[in-house]
């Protein structure tokens, strides 16, 4: 069995945003080399998530809005986990988005649906923060 591993590092420059990564996965798995196996991607921080959906901009400001409605960011002080930190909706955000994917690779290839893509979901940007990429199989 092969096994490989990879870090995708992000600063994204706002607080929230939800971006593309699909492409960077595939290429970790070129780099692979592995034809039969799984991929799993997950974040490495508890206030940002990886998740696969449609990428359609409607659906993703959808997905702010409706975040919003459950784990408003503001008033900071609605919440116990605020004080040293402001990021309490980020933590609940990424609750509700996920940690990881796991996607089937089947003759080289990420085995995604029609529309599936995966996603970087950052709920707490500004800063520098990893996604771990984990392909194993042969
Ligand atoms: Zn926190």
């Amino acid at each position: 069995m092969k096994s490989y591993r990879q870090e995708l590092w992000f600063q994204i420059p706002v607080r929230r945003r939800i971006v593309r990564i699909t492409e960077q996965v595939v290429e970790c798995l070129r780099a692979s080399g592995i034809r039969e196996g799984l991929c799993l991607v997950n974040a490495m921080h508890i206030t940002s998530s990886v998740f696969i959906n449609d990428d359609e901009s409607g659906l993703h400001a959808d997905f702010e809005k409706w975040l919003e409605k459950l784990a408003p960011e503001k008033p900071y002080s609605q919440y116990a986990h605020n004080g040293a930190e402001d990021n309490a909706d980020a933590h609940l955000k990424r609750t509700i988005m996920g940690r990881e994917v796991v996607v089937a690779v089947t003759n080289g290839e990420l085995d995604l649906g029609t529309w599936e893509q995966i996603f970087y979901g950052e709920f707490d940007g500004r800063r520098r923060k990893r996604v771990l990429v984990k392909i194993i199989g042969e």
